[in-house]
């Protein structure tokens, strides 16, 4: 009878016992050091603080509202309607019983899940029919989706570049991007928001010195509403030869004519761009992320990109309603223009008003720049108070002390939802900045840190 594996002799067990002592008495540290606990955490203690100074000043705390309703242009919060600029769902997909039937026929057809990796475990027709028609609103030869915006750059940007490449970013690039380039390994630079001049200058004294450049910019900016200057751009890419990666998450929809995004605002064609990126979330009023361009560029996502090859498809559901979505956003332009009309009439109304729209161009994105956190935190709390839900942007996501209320509009507002909010939000400064609540807020501060 032949002897097992394991059957070790008296022996050999012997030895092997021996041998696991001595790699313990190796391994053990002779100090234990117990990881803290999760409420001692600098992050956990900052949130601390932040809820005492709200609970002092009474500003009350604006995250995490629970809106019991659609987020539509109005929608529902503390058993009351609001009229709501807190919402992607710029030209009104979201609301649209169309994309909603072809979510619900895809549920009955395939189930709510994707239940496992496209690579190992097949795809869904609806996947790659979005894809296809992703490619064909951009004019480049292929699509991927992924499960979230989010995902999608950092699983495509720490696919694409490596230790011997290099990026450039502009400064106000989206969180998701600057967790991509952190993870990326490549070197990492950054120039100031639009600053052309200063990205020729990197480019320039870094000639050479790579495998591969990519520069990262997005098409109409989240957190300020403005757009880049993509000509120029594609300009500096001809005599450098860099990727060029545009995240449109807030274009699709939104800019240009018929909402083709800021290509069609410079009237550049898809290929001129490397690599287009852009969500399912805002105006197709779904979930999820995508990437369009060259064959090649998809062909190595689809087999490399952690996020595609190591995560769940995107749930049929989602790619049906975003489809859906799609289709009608190329034949009703009017919401486009619609959109773009609000737009720009509360960047008017908020000018003439005295208010600060930093650089927003006037389209779904217009900030009302503030200053102060504290300002921002209890404009939003009265703003809600008075009927309309506006969320408050502070630092990391912007700049220290250009905390600012973020005011997403869409197709559906309408002209009077949009100037009484413009009235009451400048009441609501005027009223704030003589209660002097900056000086209280930064001493309350120091009374507690
Ligand atoms: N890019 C930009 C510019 C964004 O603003 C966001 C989030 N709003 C994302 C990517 C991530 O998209 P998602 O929320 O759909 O995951």
């Amino acid at each position: 009878m032949t002897r097992r594996k394991s059957q070790l002799s008296a022996q050999e067990r012997s030895r092997a016992l021996s041998a696991a002592k001595d790699a313990i008495g190796r391994k053990t540290p002779t100090k234990i050091v117990r990881s803290p606990s999760f409420d001692s955490l600098p992050g956990y203690k900052e949130r601390q603080v932040m809820r005492d100074i709200g609970r002092l000043q009474n500003l009350g705390d604006p995250t995490f509202r629970e809106l019991a309703t659609r987020p539509g242009a109005v929608s529902q919060i503390q058993q009351k309607d609001v009229i709501n600029f807190g919402s992607y769902d710029y030209i009104g997909l979201n609301a649209d019983p169309r994309p909603a039937k072809a979510a619900k026929q895809a549920i009955d057809t395939f189930g709510v899940s994707a239940s496992a990796s496209r690579l190992t475990a097949g795809q869904r027709p609806v996947h790659r029919a979005l894809e296809e028609a992703l490619a064909r609103h951009y004019d480049v030869e292929d699509a991927l989706t992924f499960v979230s915006g989010h995902a999608t750059n950092i699983s495509t940007i720490a696919t694409l570049v490596g230790k011997n490449d290099q990026i450039i970013s502009d400064a106000f690039v989206h969180n998701s991007a600057t967790v991509g380039i952190q993870l990326s390994g490549a070197a990492r630079r950054s120039f100031a928001h639009n600053d052309f001049d200063a990205l020729e200058t990197i480019l320039a004294d870094t000639a050479g010195q790579y495998r591969a450049t990519l520069v990262i910019v997005e098409g109409h900016y989240s957190m300020d509403g403005d757009i880049p200057d993509l000509r120029r751009l594609i300009d500096l890419k001809s005599k450098y030869g860099f990727w060029l990666m545009v995240d449109e998450a807030h274009g699709l929809g939104c800019i240009g004519p018929t909402g083709k995004g800021v290509r069609e605002v410079f009237d550049i064609p898809g290929q001129a761009v490397d690599i287009w990126m852009g969500t399912l979330s805002k105006s197709l009023g779904s979930t999820g992320g995508y990437i369009a361009g060259s064959r090649a560029l998809i062909d190595i996502l689809k087999y490399e990109a952690p996020g595609s090859v190591y995560s769940v498809a995107l749930a049929p559901n989602l790619a049906a309603a975003a489809l859906t979505s799609l289709t009608i956003l190329e034949q009703e332009p009017d919401r486009v223009a619609k959109l773009q009309d609000n737009g720009a009439f509360f960047l008017e109304a908020a000018q003439k008003a005295g208010l600060d729209t930093g650089f927003s161009i006037g389209s779904s994105i217009v900030p009302v720049i503030v200053g102060h956190t504290a300002l921002a935190l209890a404009a939003s709390q009265e703003l809600l108070q008075r009927g309309f839900n506006v969320l408050p942007i502070a630092f990391p996501g912007v700049p220290m002390n250009e905390a600012r209320l973020r005011f997403f509009i869409s197709s559906e507002h309408t002209k009077a939802q949009v100037s009484d909010a413009v009235n009451v939000t400048a009441d609501i400064l005027n009223d704030l900045r003589e209660s002097q609540l900056e000086a209280k807020v930064q001493s309350a501060i120091s009374g507690i840190t």
